[in-house]
């Protein structure tokens, strides 16, 4: 067990966790709801900081962050664990098990040893990802440190559920974040995720007067959140509280963990809701996980020009000078682009 950051005493060797907005209470020889912090004679510890269980090396492109210096590698880690609990769980073997009590598997890898082998590989950036990386806090947060030390980027691919004090903790941390917004509606964050919609909409906005380099991902999932006005709603808050210029990722779902006798959803769902991305003022709309990269280019939107292709997470060109259109000069919103 490593000590934990961010939480605070009660009385009766209780304390209350303030690393997302959960706020758990926790009581002596307890765990929290994400099933990876425990109370031991009221402190605080994380079970998770010496156990990664997933490290890789990923194109930026499959965070996705298309806007954010395409076309390089990103040294991805996770443990295990979630503090949300998603009935569509693409990556359940991964975040689930904790909260259900099981074994907390993973491998010891310092600090060091995660951004030595970032660096080795020759990565451009480390990524917080694959389970969510509020719950692992503490490594992502040293292991950050070093990583701004060797010249690498920080990137953070989260369900946006930290509480106001996580976020301020690694403001100065993080340079790029692909945030999921899964839906517009409280209900389906309640009873379809286990978590708030609130401090998502908050934690949006935060990041972005952070300065962190933004994009938003939806799972679009048949008869759950694919209602026109709230995909409408969502694509307007985007636009009005982040920029017409934040990128969002429309992804298709495909049956999985709780939700296997939803269908995967229609190309025409995927479509509408393109348009309706559009249709809001947003400039940059992608869709994702379809066959044939459908919407997955960028396009100057000054003159039209494709500028950045793309084939699965592949950059297949880039056509920018100085992250200007080739053709026309206008500027495209993004950090790192050639
Ligand atoms: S990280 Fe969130 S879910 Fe986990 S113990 Fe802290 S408040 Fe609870």
């Amino acid at each position: 067990m490593h000590p934990a950051a961010l939480w605070k005493p009660l009385t009766g060797n209780r304390v209350s966790c303030r690393l997302c907005s959960h706020f758990c209470r926790i009581d002596d020889g307890r765990r929290g709801l994400c099933g990876v912090r425990q109370n031991d004679g009221g402190a605080l510890y994380t079970l998770v900081y010496d156990r990664v269980a997933a490290a890789n090396l990923d194109p930026v492109e499959k965070k996705p962050l298309y806007h954010f210096w395409p076309g390089t590698m990103t040294f991805s880690f996770g443990t295990m664990g979630c503090n949300l609990s998603c009935a569509f769980c693409q990556n359940y073997d991964m975040s689930q098990p904790p909260r259900q009590g099981r074994p907390i598997g993973g491998e010891l890898a310092t600090p060091a040893d995660l951004v030595r082998a970032a660096k080795q590989s020759g990565a451009a950036s480390i990524s917080y990802t694959y389970s969510e990386p509020t719950i692992f806090f503490e490594l992502m947060y040293d292991t950050a440190e070093l990583a701004q030390a060797a010249g690498l980027k920080n990137i953070l691919v989260s369900n946006g559920f930290q509480s106001r004090q996580c976020l301020e903790a690694l403001s100065g941390r993080i340079d790029a974040a692909n945030i999921d917004l899964k839906a517009m509606n409280p209900t389906f964050y309640e009873r379809i995720c286990g978590a708030k919609l609130r401090p998502v909409l908050k934690n949006l906005v935060r990041m972005r007067e952070l300065g962190w380099w933004l994009e938003v991902t939806t799972l679009l999932i048949p008869g759950a959140n694919d209602d026109d006005a709230e995909l409408r709603e969502l694509a307007t808050f985007l636009v009005r509280e982040l920029g017409a210029d934040t990128p969002w990722h429309i992804s298709r779902f495909h049956p999985d963990f709780a939700m296997r006798d939803t269908p995967p959803t229609p190309l025409a769902r995927l479509e509408r809701a393109f348009a309706i991305g559009r249709e809001a003022g947003l400039t940059y709309v992608y869709v994702g996980n379809v066959p044939g990269d459908a919407h997955s280019t960028t396009n100057c939107p000054g003159c039209g020009a494709r500028l950045i292709e793309r084939t699965g997470f592949g950059v297949q060109a880039m056509r920018t000078v100085n992250g200007k259109c080739a053709e026309c000069g206008r500027l495209l919103a993004g950090r790192g682009l050639p």
